[in-house]
């Protein structure tokens, strides 16, 4: 019995002001002229709706570039989603957020690079950014929205970790997630740049421990081990096609965001099918659903009902076949390269980024 998705994730256009080095956007973006429209995008969250899911997050590039986000918003809200913009802020002003807030928006996920702001512009390769987001946040407070701050953590921040949580408190956000960066696609090109040292990882998660404790009741703080320096692997997105999907702008549906790394996937277009067939019968999302397709070590391990395996784009990247185990479990036979591989990118003494078209 497949269960019913719980989100979707609408990546509404991969136009985006920044250029983030661990960019999460496929490395072929998909042309403006190929977005669904709004129409098209009200169809998808009713058929979401009807088939379980809760909640849409709004995402990109950066959905501030849709002229028509405010329309979108209003559509998803009337398909009775739980609605959450994910944002750069660039692009966002105090009055079209109040405009999301007046058709429905129920909660905003705001990206901060760093909490210096040189350092947070040279990341985001933007000037004035940390800036402008700074600004915003205290705009989405004001209009009553829940706030959630993302920090995407590596080798030139980590050091800061206190600091953006404190960061986040102060803009008066409910919860910070810690994210490590994600070497595949962009971050991959930039991982000699991006990695952190194992003593660096360390020394975060010890800090980690201590804010917990100062934040408890003020702030809920998310956070995990990054991948590279970890003995077990995250259960990625809750497991393949288990619980939610992914709309890239031109209507292709993924099981993640990052599915398209693996290229002998299928993907099927809500242009062509409902979503229905898709998240039931569609190649890609059946490709790693339940556990038929699992080798061992996972295949017989007591921990593949909590964690999936791990990551399928990571295993073909680094194992050189998704149906490995994810090498950031201890249990892969490619745990210890991977290891290693983490140890030499973060000694490379690399500090340039490579930036998207520049
Ligand atoms: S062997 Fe597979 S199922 Fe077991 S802990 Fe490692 S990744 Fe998870």
């Amino acid at each position: 019995m497949i269960p019913a998705p719980f989100g979707l994730l609408a990546e509404l256009t991969h136009r985006c002001p920044l250029a983030c080095p661990y960019c999460s956007n496929p490395l072929a973006l998909e042309p403006r002229a190929d977005e669904l429209d709004t129409g098209a995008w009200a169809d998808v969250f009713r058929q979401a709706a009807r088939l379980g899911a809760l909640q849409v997050h709004l995402s990109g590039g950066e959905p501030g570039a849709r002229r028509d986000l405010r329309d979108i918003t209003a559509a998803a809200h009337a398909a009775g989603l739980y609605t959450n913009l994910i944002t750069s802020g660039i692009g966002m002003d105090v009055g079209r957020l109040r405009g999301l807030k007046d058709v429905g928006l129920d909660h905003v996920q705001l990206s901060v690079q760093d909490t210096q702001a040189e350092s947070a512009d040279r990341i985001a390769g933007y000037a004035g950014a940390h800036a402008r987001k700074l600004a915003l946040a205290g705009a989405i407070t004001e209009a009553g929205l829940a706030l959630t701050v993302n920090a995407v953590i590596h080798r030139a921040n980590i050091e800061r970790l206190a600091e953006m949580v404190a960061l986040a408190a102060s803009l008066g956000a409910d919860r910070v997630e810690i994210a490590h960066a994600q070497y595949y696609g962009w971050a991959l090109r930039n991982r000699d740049a991006l990695m952190p040292t194992r003593a660096q990882v360390q020394a975060a998660m010890t800090t980690l421990d201590r804010l917990r404790a100062e934040y408890e009741g003020q702030l809920v703080i998310d956070a995990v081990i990054p991948d590279y320096y970890a003995r077990r692997p995250k259960p990625c997105m809750g497991g393949w096609a288990r619980r939610s999907l992914n709309v890239t702008p031109s209507g292709r549906v993924l099981p993640c965001h990052a599915a398209e790394t693996i290229p002998a996937l299928e993907f099927w277009s809500v242009r062509d099918h409902s979503l229905a067939e898709i998240w039931l019968h569609s190649p890609a999302f059946n490709a790693f659903r339940g556990e038929d397709w699992m080798r061992e070590p996972c295949r017989s391990c007591t921990h593949r009902h909590e964690d999936f395996g791990g990551c399928r784009c990571q295993a073909l990247a680094l194992a050189g076949h998704a149906t490995e185990a994810d090498p950031a479990c201890a249990l892969s036979p490619h745990h210890a390269a991977m290891a290693e591989m983490a140890e030499r990118a973060s000694e490379s003494g690399v500090s340039d980024y490579v930036y998207r078209g520049r």
